[in-house]
């Protein structure tokens, strides 16, 4: 007989749990990521102890179908693509379908989802990756997931957590991005009790913009807008004289997904080109619209970095729209001064 066996699916998943859960903020993520998926207009974060304690994420969305809930924990499961060719199109957050049965490998899981107005759903209780409960249970429409005692039983990964301030500000990270690249849903997150954000929802990106970074930083940007062929840009730039000194303010969301790349960022950064002192950065959140096959997501496992067919026309395409903004900028004020 041959030595070479497949891997049971409980270890397979603790397997990715080890790539796609690196901390209680990448569970925020993926939990955040399906809700938008779900077409949310509300969600609520509620986590204890920087999230070792509990993670949970209330959405107003589309919800699970009853037959679907126990299914939605295989590995591979997904409702968001079906064919390969699937993979060059992707409009949506997530399509590994690798989150959920990561999360409950490695944590104490409750799911109670409805996907009707009958006030009827239903209960899905997991730990460690074994099944505990599935019942139906009374539930608005919508999905509510809670994450207890994240890395229970990974007793070497939950070393390496750093303090509960530490795992809070990677949290908060996450629902900053996702708050810039979806101001159309109202966001909350709550840290043992304390609300530490909260955007309204309707779609007005200033407003998200002055609930992260102050109101007297959202006054001083400038509105942003641009299209060519194959792209188009939205957003706010803060003014060349009001620079940080953290280039972690530059956000770049592409198609509704927050991202991060090099090419762009000095894109950015060479349109200011002497605008800026050195190690100085702006404050920026671009928003950048295309179609999908033009971005490749489907790089890395929280999908942050991406990569694009036409890289250097978007980059020139980026740099152009900010540049010709600041020139206006810089040219205004001179014709003003003019007696
Ligand atoms: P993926 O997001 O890659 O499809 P996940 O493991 O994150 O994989 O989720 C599996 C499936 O469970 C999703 O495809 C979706 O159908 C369903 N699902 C998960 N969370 C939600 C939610 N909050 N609302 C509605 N459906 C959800
Ligand atoms: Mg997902």
């Amino acid at each position: 007989m041959g030595k070479i066996h497949v891997l049971d699916e409980h270890i397979a998943n603790q397997i990715a749990a080890g790539e796609v859960v690196e901390r209680p903020a990448s569970v925020v993520k993926e939990l955040i990521e399906n809700s938008v998926d779900a077409g949310s207009t509300r969600i609520d974060v509620y986590v204890e102890e920087g999230g070792l304690q509990l993670i949970r994420v209330v959405d107003n969305g589309l919800g699970i179908d009853p037959e679907d809930c126990e299914t939605a924990f295989y590995r591979h499961a997904t409702s968001k693509i079906a064919h390969g060719r699937d993979l060059f199109q992707i409009r949506s957050l997530g399509f590994r379908g690798e989150a959920l049965p990561s999360i409950a490998a490695v944590s104490k899981v409750q799911l109670i989802s409805s996907n009707n107005d009958d006030g009827m759903g239903r209960r899905i209780v997991i730990e460690g990756g074994t099944f505990k409960v599935n019942e139906d249970i009374a539930a608005p429409r919508g999905t509510d997931f809670t994450v207890q005692e994240l890395f229970y039983n990974t007793p070497a990964r939950l070393k390496y957590m750093k303090t509960v301030q530490t795992e809070l500000g990677h949290i908060s990270d996450v629902l900053y991005r996702m708050a810039l690249a979806h101001p159309e849903i109202a966001f909350t997150l709550r840290h043992n009790g304390n609300m530490l954000l909260q955007t309204v929802g309707g779609g007005d990106l200033l407003q998200v913009i002055a609930a992260i970074y102050g109101t007297s930083s959202a006054k001083a940007m400038l509105p942003i807008e641009g299209e060519s062929l194959d792209y188009k840009i939205s957003g706010y730039i803060s003014r060349p004289d009001l620079t940080r000194s953290n280039r972690n303010a530059m956000s770049t969301i592409i198609n509704g997904r927050y991202i991060r790349n090099h090419g762009l960022n000095q894109a950015i950064l060479r349109a200011f080109h002497t605008l800026l002192p050195i190690n100085r950065y702006p404050l920026i959140v671009l928003q950048l619209e295309m179609h999908p096959s033009l971005v490749d997501v489907n790089v890395h496992p929280a999908k942050l970095e991406v990569r694009f067919s036409k890289e250097s026309e978007l980059n020139e395409f980026v740099e152009n729209c900010i540049r010709s903004l600041l020139k206006q900028q810089v040219l205004i004020p001179q014709v003003m001064n003019q007696p």
